[in-house]
Order: structure tokens, then sequence, then C-alpha cells
């Protein structure tokens, strides 16, 4: 049986990482069991990337306004709105 060795996107944790099920688009979905946050390794969406959620947040501290920032990196606007909305909620 052949064991892939999955990280956390959250806490790069590799041990206590389980499968929880599949999205709606196929792709495998796993739990961190040190963070208890749910991730997948690969998305249809790029809006839906970690390092998107980053380059979003780098550019509305740059000055990029929502529809530049959709325009750029190729997703919705309202992607983009729903990003920042939910940093400020982390802080
Ligand atoms: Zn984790």
């Amino acid at each position: 049986m052949a064991v892939a060795q999955v990280a956390c996107i959250h806490c790069q944790q590799t041990i206590n990482v389980a499968k929880n099920g599949k999205a709606e688009t196929g792709h495998q979905r796993y739990r961190c069991k040190d963070c208890n946050k749910s991730f997948q390794p690969e998305y249809g969406y790029d809006g839906n990337l970690h390092s998107t959620h980053e380059k979003i947040i780098k550019m509305t501290m740059n000055g990029s306004g929502v529809r530049d920032i959709g325009r750029v990196l190729e997703i919705s606007p309202t992607t983009v709105l729903a990003c920042l909305k939910n940093s400020t909620r982390q802080q």
C-alpha cells in the first residue's frame, strides 16, 4: 500500500494528517489533527489557493483595488472581497 506524505498547509505538519472525504470537484481533502483544520493540496479554482490569499493581501496593502486584483490574478472580484473579509476576521 502506497502512503503519500501530505503536509498541512496551515502548520506544515505531516504526521497527523488524515484523509477527510472528497470535494465536489473530486479532489481528496485532508484534516490536520494538530491544528484541526481541513484542506486540500490541489484546487480546481486558483481563488481557493492559500498562496492566492497571500497575494490578495499583499496587493491590497500596496494599493490595488478589488477589480484590479481580480483581473491580474484571474479570479472573481467576489472571491477577492471574501478573502479580505475573512482575513480581517482571523486577526
Ligand atoms: Zn495543521
